[in-house]
């Protein structure tokens, strides 16, 4: 079996399930309770957030443990709206490619009555930070994007878009879910106001995020109760799950120059072998691009038969077109960057990591090819294209 859907999820490194078991067994107490065994537990959250800081390169202070990257995403944009509501500013603006954690609140928000500007990411999934700049106006009160793209893998000028935002005086906030333990994230050296990770997408357990926001940047709980987390998240802290992160974050950090360096050699290799299938296109940037990650989409191919056929032949990935999801609709990502419906529904995406192998991506490049060519073979809309009934959208 070759897993090659890592930003879908992660399997747990040996190092974190080591930590989560032995907070389980060691420092099982609540937290907030003052005999030993909570002041164990607090003693471990404790030291966890100091880590994850470090790896942030922010203070302790600014770290705040949520359910994962959807609610960290959630609490950021709504404290923002909701203080910025209070000053009359009543204006966000994002993208039109987030993550439907961000897009669904930012939905939610437009039906209170917020104005919401989606910015254009061109062609290869990238905003540019004179964008940002032009968008903003005098009641903006977030600009919320995303670091780097779940599905093409792009990585966006968060630097520079952070300091057009800060010369601006408008919080920013950015989904760094995909980015942080495979790429080097400093908030403070990149203008970051708030950041949204979470842990399984970087070999740690799932359930359990955090959300950054520079001192100063107020939050709102979105989960009412006890003092947790001074008082911005009520309820027992997931101590386990929180020592699970901490551990893996460490690791990643330490591996990341070179992890990003070995996988990044890997996707290359990837791309190139699938480059020479007829009729296909890389999504997203060449350049600026996660290292784990390839995109592409395939003219006359059904993004789910392509992914039960690579099933069989033992290799695990993922598709824009959303059938999963319950809806016939093709990725609002691949229809951002401007593909048209027909070849957004055959897309394919591989996510690979540092135990994926040389011989791993050439047995995943000859079986995407033979997949690609069987399901050619059987389609009426493909023979459409070869007699010249269909115009061809992407050339030989
Ligand atoms: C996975 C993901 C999320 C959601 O994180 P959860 O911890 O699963 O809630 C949000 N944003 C991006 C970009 C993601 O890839």
């Amino acid at each position: 079996m070759i897993y090659a859907d890592n930003a879908a999820t992660t399997k747990m490194s040996p190092a974190a399930v080591d930590a989560v078991l032995k907070c389980m067994n060691d420092c099982w107490g609540n937290p907030s309770s003052l005999y030993e065994h909570g002041q164990k537990a607090k003693e471990m959250l404790e030291n966890a957030r100091d880590r994850i800081a470090a790896c942030l390169d922010c203070s302790p202070r600014e770290i705040l443990f949520t359910s994962g990257g959807s609610e960290a995403d959630n609490q950021a944009i709504l404290s923002a709206a909701s203080f910025g509501a209070k000053k009359g500013k009543k204006h966000i603006i994002s993208t039109a490619f987030e993550h439907h954690a961000v897009l669904h609140t930012l939905d939610k928000l437009r039906r209170e009555g917020f104005e919401v500007t989606l910015l254009d990411v061109h062609s290869d999934g990238i905003v540019t930070p004179q964008q940002v700049e032009e968008a903003i106006r005098d009641d903006t009160c977030l600009v919320t994007i995303m670091y780097a793209n779940n599905e093409i893998g792009t990585i966006e000028p968060i630097k520079d878009i952070g300091a057009v935002c800060r010369r601006k005086g408008v919080l920013f906030h950015t989904d760094a879910v995909q980015a942080v333990g495979h790429v080097p994230v400093s908030v403070r050296e990149q203008n970051i106001d708030m950041l949204s990770l979470s842990a399984h997408k970087f070999h740690g357990p799932k359930g359990i995020g955090v959300l950054y926001a520079k001192k100063g940047v107020r939050l709102e709980p979105l989960i009412n109760g006890g003092a947790q987390e001074r008082g911005k998240r009520a309820g027992t802290e997931n101590v386990p799950a929180i020592a699970g992160m901490a551990a893996a974050l460490e690791e990643a950090c330490r591996n990341i120059d070179k992890d990003a360096g070995k996988v990044s050699a890997l996707r290359d290799r990837l791309i190139e072998g699938l480059d020479n299938i007829p009729y296909s296109e890389l999504n997203g940037s060449r350049e600026s691009r996660l290292p784990g990650n390839v995109n592409f989409c395939f003219e006359g191919i059904e993004g789910e038969s392509l992914l039960l056929l690579l099933d069989d032949k033992g290799i695990c990935a993922s598709s824009g077109s959303a059938c999963t999801s319950g809806s016939l609709d093709p990725s609002h990502v691949l229809l951002a960057i401007g593909r048209p419906h027909e070849v957004a529904h055959g897309s394919l995406r591989l996510t690979i990591d540092a135990q994926t192998t040389a011989e791993d991506v050439e047995y995943i490049i000859r079986s995407v090819s033979e997949v690609v060519s069987y399901l050619r073979g059987m389609s009426p809309f493909w023979r459409d294209l070869m007699t010249g009934k269909r115009i061809h959208v992407f050339k030989e």
